[in-house]
């Protein structure tokens, strides 16, 4: 706002001295002995209103839309009587406080650039025998009216912009209700409310989308099906609450051992699903190993002492398999550790201590 100020008064100076300058035609003498003219004078004082309000502003921080508004109405007021004599309906020039004053869209600033348009004039009126015979009784009244016009409008424009605020508010907070009933329904849908891991829904969902991608870009995929030992006699003889406690160690213990590309499920009550990427059958397994052995170490201070391990089988993924037949693979791994004893990792890789893998028991 400053700016464009500063841009008005210049414009003036060069304006104004320009058609003075050309309205004498070419008596360069005369041009020279009228310099400086009344309207380079009138630009100068403009200029000069503005280096003081810039000095006010630096002071009055907190009151530098006041400070703006009231070199509307300096400008106002020079404008008007630096020029009046010549363009009469220069007066309108007396409406630029209260159009500075609507950017705020405030009532308060509106009222105060009113009132100080109407009361400084009336002063000027009063106090200036040049002013007095500028204007007519038919000015006076029509300068009156202007401002008043002008101020009703601008109630009426704070008012519907008022109105127009309420409404935008009110479609933003509805947006972000929105956003947020979604978030959470989302995440509802998304996620095991007790274990916090993707649910059955969402672990088919990215088994589809893996699939895809191992078809378009020949990535290996394994599927680790996941089920806890003798659980039911954990609910039993601990209750139902420790059995869920287990049920969340384990699944933040498969959460923090797997990498990002991987995905950790669970496919339903003490069972789990690993869907395994980027790495080879045998990477794979070794994950598995570490955390089968992992589960096994844990303390559960519930248990008193005693441990929880889990029975794993997983299977590979190849084209033209199908995700049944690839859950269905590695459900049989599965049911071949539980039969081999249970606590152990049973895949295409190695099935149950094969191959000099060490397979270790817990009762
Ligand atoms: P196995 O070693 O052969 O897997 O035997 P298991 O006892 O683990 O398996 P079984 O299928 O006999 O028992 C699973 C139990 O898991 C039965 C069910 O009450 C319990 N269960 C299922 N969902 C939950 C749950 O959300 N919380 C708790 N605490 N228990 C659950
Ligand atoms: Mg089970
Ligand atoms: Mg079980």
């Amino acid at each position: 706002m400053l700016s464009f100020y500063w841009i008005l008064s210049f414009l003036v100076l060069v304006l104004a001295e320009s058609v003075h300058l050309m309205s004498w035609g070419a008596d360069v003498g005369l041009k020279v002995a009228l310099f400086p003219s009344r309207y380079f004078m009138t630009a100068a004082f403009l200029i000069g209103t503005l280096l003081v309000a810039e000095g006010l502003i630096r002071y009055m921080r907190s009151y530098f839309d006041y400070v703006l508004i009231s070199i509307g109405y300096v400008f106002a007021v020079v404008i008007m009587f630096g020029f009046g004599r010549l363009t009469e309906g220069l007066y309108v020039s007396l409406d630029i406080p209260i159009i500075i004053s609507l950017f705020y869209f405030s009532k308060r600033r509106l009222w105060f650039s009113m009132l100080l348009t109407m009361s400084s004039f009336v002063l000027l009126l009063l106090v200036s025998d040049t002013i007095q015979a500028q204007i007519s009784q038919y000015d006076l009244v029509a300068i009156a009216g202007m401002i008043a016009g002008t101020g009703t409008i601008g109630f009426a424009i704070l008012k519907r912009g008022q109105e127009l605020k309420l409404s935008l508010e009110r479609a933003v907070s509805s947006e972000i209700e929105a956003f947020v009933d979604s978030v959470t329904t989302q995440n509802a849908s998304k996620y095991d409310h007790l274990t916090n891991l993707y649910n059955h829904i969402t672990y088919q969902e990215y088994l589809n989308a893996l699939t895809e991608q191992h078809a378009e870009y020949d990535m290996p995929l394994q599927l680790a099906a996941l089920d806890i030992d003798n659980f039911k006699s954990i609910n039993d003889r601990f209750g139902h609450h420790v059995g869920d406690i287990v049920l969340q160690e384990t699944a933040l213990l498969l959460k923090s051992s797997i990498s990002s590309e991987d995905i950790a499920a669970r496919y339903g009550g003490e069972e789990f699903v690993l869907l395994l990427t980027g790495k080879t059958i045998n990477e794979s397994h070794q994950l598995l190993e570490r955390i089968r052995e992992r589960l096994a170490l844990t303390d559960f201070p519930d248990l008193i002492g005693e441990r929880v391990t889990i029975s794993i089988g997983m299977a590979e993924y190849h084209a033209g398999l199908g995700k049944k037949s690839l859950f269905k693979l590695a459900d049989g791994y599965l049911y071949e550790a539980k039969r081999g004893g249970k606590n152990r990792v049973v895949s295409s890789f190695r099935r149950g201590g094969e191959n000099g893998e060490k397979i270790t028991h817990c009762s």
